[in-house]
């Protein structure tokens, strides 16, 4: 690798995944070889496991100001989406013979896959909401087409490929007020946003370990008391009959173990992150020609850059920044040999042809001032490379 830094490419893809903190990683050690039990096992060590187990969902219910039993345990944050989106929308029809499912074009696929197959097999009508060009959903226009067989409004507290944040408390005061179900996607949020429940006025809020330094391949749904949802996995009657499968207890305790060092150190990782993130965005516009910023300017996650550059192929740009050491995205969830332009770009109103240029450059817990400067002296000569091609 040639970023004349270091042998291995710089990482500046954090929205994708992030390394699991070595604090989760012994937090979860135990619970491999040690405390195994099956937690709906009677003896010794089921009991071990359960109360473990049962003392994660507590401090996790604690961080997000919430009741135990309204956490759901997952394998991941697509399963938390998929629960709720089937779950509430099956729910729905069964009690009130709701038909309808509002939400967004800039969802994640786990989101809007769900909803297009509740659509396309049960005959769901599928609504969505408009977004401004800063890909946020104003309050007033879910309050516009709420109908009362409005099986469920879902949607996405922070966007993966853009960062911008939209105003889920006012959003979910309104479905509330209404009577309906509310989900958020706050896979990319919780890392850096209020999870608090009570502030959130969500019913339904599904999270994903691997997006704030836990393991890959655990997740939670926040379910509000008193939601209707049907289960999607059913078998056992563990996590109150909601999610069947037994747990997987190391991953659990991992998740919660995250969440907790992001509530502890939420207001340091943020005062670290915005000056790298401002210098990044100041200067990509600058040093590059014809280039954009993607998203709302201020109001978006802290960690998140996300630009579209005129006359550049994507996909040809992240190759070369990865021959260059950096690893970043193009921000698009099907980006290998789908030479398609995102969704979420198109529907901001930017063209099909700029929406192909598109970069996403995402910071962490490991990124320094000198990754931000390494990329910053390569990124304007590769596109400058591209555009000569
Ligand atoms: C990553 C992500 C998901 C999917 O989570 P997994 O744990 O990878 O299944 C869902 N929604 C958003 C917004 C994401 O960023």
């Amino acid at each position: 690798m040639n970023n004349n830094y270091s042998d291995t490419p710089i990482f500046l893809d954090y929205a994708s995944t992030t390394p699991v903190d070595p604090r989760v990683v012994e937090a979860m050690h135990p619970y491999f070889s040690q405390i195994y039990g099956n937690t709906s096992s009677i003896h010794y060590y089921g009991q071990k496991a359960e109360r473990s187990l049962e003392n994660a969902r507590e401090q996790l219910a604690r961080c997000m100001n919430c009741q135990s039993e309204e956490i759901i345990f997952t394998s991941c944050g697509s399963e938390s989406d998929n629960l709720a989106v089937r779950g509430c929308a099956l729910a729905g029809r069964q009690s009130r013979g709701a038909n309808h499912i509002l939400t967004t074009t800039v969802e994640h696929h786990a989101v809007i896959n769900t909803a297009v197959q509740m659509a396309g097999i049960h005959g769901f009508e599928l609504e969505f909401l408009p977004v401004d060009q800063h890909g946020i959903i104003q309050p007033e226009s879910v309050a516009e087409r709420l109908r009362s067989d409005t099986a469920l409004v879902s949607i996405i507290y922070a966007n993966n490929e853009i960062g911008s944040i939209n105003p889920i408390t006012e959003i979910g005061l309104i479905c509330r007020t209404h009577n309906i179900p509310f989900h958020t996607d706050a896979v990319q949020a919780a890392a850096y946003l209020p999870m608090d429940t009570q502030i959130l006025n969500a019913d339904l809020i599904s999270i994903g370990a691997h997006k704030f330094y836990g393991p890959k391949g655990v997740g939670a749904l926040y379910v509000r008391k008193g939601t209707p949802l049907i289960p999607s996995l059913t078998g056992g009657s563990q996590e109150f009959g909601l999610r069947a499968g037994t747990h997987n207890t190391p991953y659990i305790i991992g998740l919660v173990e995250a969440f907790m060092l992001v509530e502890q150190e939420r207001e340091e990782r943020l005062q670290k992150l915005l000056p790298l993130r401002a210098r990044l965005i100041e200067q990509v516009l600058e040093r590059i020609p014809a280039s954009f910023l993607t998203g709302h300017p201020i109001n978006r996650l802290p960690n998140h850059a996300s630009f579209v550059f005129d006359g550049v192929d994507g996909n040809e740009l992240l190759i070369a920044l990865d021959n260059s050491g950096f690893a970043v995205s193009s921000g698009s969830a099907c980006k290998t040999g789908n030479p398609e332009p995102s969704d979420v770009l198109l529907a901001l109103g930017i063209t099909p042809e700029l929406a192909m240029g598109s970069l996403r450059v995402t910071l962490g817990n490991f990124t320094t001032l000198d990754h931000i400067d390494a990329f910053l002296n390569t990124l304007p000569k590769v596109i400058e490379q591209l555009r000569q091609l």
